[in-house]
């Protein structure tokens, strides 16, 4: 037995079961939307050298503008102080066209709205343009790098790497190889996620909706399908959550603050792929959409901001 009553293990073991790994110093960021944006500054703030595009050539700042009041909120984030946002913003170098952000990439993390044509399409430049030997990582919320691997010529360096919005609030990162990716591949992309203080969650086998946004997934479906059918309240269903589980919150403000629009598209993307009528979201969230009350982002969805009903003191008092 080793310390800590770990059974030692011999150096052929170790050889045999971690695969030797890939020193990343570089990492290539393409797309600052709300997503990049939190990436790239998150790799920048723990020593690595990031370079950064997008088409849109003002997106980054504009992005960092529009996040800085979540950031604000971070105080206790688990990667990184909230006031370190800003200063770290500086350090993300914005490259002038993808080559330049491509030159040197020893990482590249993909971050383009979510859409797979124009994904294979960006990823055959982004393959053409990158070194032969760096890794291609999408964040795709999700689609399956196999779907996208081909667009390469080197799949067996391709991989999901799928970030939690807020990106530096949640530190949990979905990793989930292709039809070849390398175990050493998956294993520097671990390696990496640790790195920047993410906690990663391998996929084992290929899956929509990755590791935790599965199990988001369920409970979004369960809860939507309990409210839009009548059966109960939506701030019933956030009491018991916040009861059983996050006192700060429940689900029905987590949709608030991705946006109900997003939400939708989610939902009507596991429907797309299912044609399963139960997977179809409810009317009731199409008919808020269509009020444009789309949660925290236009100040009202379930609930009213900035001062939604949850907040008040009396939410949860047994006798309100
Ligand atoms: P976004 O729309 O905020 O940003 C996308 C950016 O990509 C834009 O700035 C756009 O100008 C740029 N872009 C488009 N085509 C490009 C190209 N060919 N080359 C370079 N830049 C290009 O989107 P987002 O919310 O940051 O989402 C990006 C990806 O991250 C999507 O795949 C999405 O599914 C995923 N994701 C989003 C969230 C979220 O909550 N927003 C969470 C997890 C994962």
């Amino acid at each position: 037995m080793g310390g800590y009553g770990l059974p030692s293990l011999s150096l052929r073991q170790i050889r045999k079961e971690t695969p030797m790994t890939q020193k990343i110093k570089k990492v290539a960021v393409i797309g600052t939307g709300t997503l990049g944006t939190q990436i790239a500054i998150q790799a920048a703030y723990y020593g690595y050298e990031v370079r950064a595009y997008d088409e849109d050539p003002e997106i980054l700042q504009k992005t960092i503008q529009k996040l800085k009041g979540t950031m604000k909120f971070l105080g206790k984030s688990p990667t990184m102080p909230g006031d370190e946002w800003e200063k770290t913003a500086s350090k993300v170098k914005f490259a002038k066209d993808m080559g330049e952000a491509l030159k040197e990439a020893e990482l590249v993390i993909e971050a383009i709205p979510e859409n797979l044509e124009l994904k294979r399409k960006a990823w055959a430049r982004i393959d053409s343009l990158a070194p032969k030997g760096a890794i291609l990582a999408t964040n795709s919320s999700s689609i399956p790098i196999s779907r996208i691997e081909s667009a390469t010529q080197r799949p067996e360096k391709c991989l999901n790497m799928h970030f939690y919005q807020p990106a530096v609030g949640w530190n949990i990162v979905d990793v989930m190889g292709g039809t070849i990716t390398t175990p050493e591949v998956l294993e520097t992309a671990r390696q990496f996620i640790r790195s920047i203080h993410c906690i990663p969650l391998t996929v084992k086998k290929e899956i929509l909706g990755f590791c935790f946004n599965s199990v988001w997934r369920a409970v979004k479906k369960q809860t939507l399908y309990l409210w839009g059918n009548g059966f109960v309240d939506y701030r019933d269903i956030d009491r018991a959550w916040m009861v059983m589980f996050t006192p700060s919150h429940g689900p029905f403000f987590l949709m608030d603050l991705v946006g109900l629009d997003v939400v939708y598209d989610i939902e009507m993307s596991y429907y797309n792929e299912s044609k399963d009528p139960k997977d179809l979201p409810p009317k009731a969230l199409k008919e808020m959409i269509d009020r444009k009350e789309l949660g925290v982002k236009t100040g009202k969805g379930f609930y009213t901001y900035p001062n939604p009903e949850f907040l008040d003191p009396g939410f949860l008092n047994p006798n309100q």
